[in-house]
């Protein structure tokens, strides 16, 4: 099985309860929404396709047990499921950061992390609604 990929890199994760931690990323390619204030454009073309096993070898080279899913919009590419659940067996700690702008609705999402008992945090930023659809850098 492969994902669309932008990159792979290892750094310090910058936000969350996990800021500070060094963490891996692999940022998918696409994403289906076109939102105004998005500053992440460059995710949506290109990309490599690549195979799971060289997205694991890759992430085994860091030697970071913490691992950011992100885009673009990782939900939008179906591989991207069995790929966590490929992180997980192999004790990785997973973030997925999902913008699902207009995707889904939040009451629903709300509802689901609520009764799922896994420990997952629904985070709504809303700094684009402050500081408007231009502002970078908050
Ligand atoms: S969902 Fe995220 S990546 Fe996609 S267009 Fe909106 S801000 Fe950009």
């Amino acid at each position: 099985m492969d994902l669309r990929i932008t990159e792979i890199f290892l750094s310090i994760q910058g936000e969350s309860s996990h800021a500070g931690r060094p963490c891996s990323f692999v940022r998918l390619t696409g994403c289906p929404m076109r939102c105004v204030w998005c500053d992440s454009e460059y995710t949506f073309y290109g990309g490599k396709k690549t195979q799971f096993a060289e997205i694991f070898a890759k992430l085994g080279q860091f030697g970071c047990k913490l691992v950011e899913v992100t885009g673009g919009e990782p939900l939008a590419q179906k591989n991207v499921f069995p790929f966590i659940t490929g992180l997980c067996d192999r004790e990785y700690e997973v973030l997925l950061i999902s913008p699902v702008h207009g995707l889904s609705n939040l009451a629903e999402i709300a509802e689901a992390v609520s009764q799922c008992g896994l420990p997952l945090r629904l985070n709504l930023q809303m700094h684009k609604y402050i500081w408007g659809a231009d502002a970078r850098g908050v």
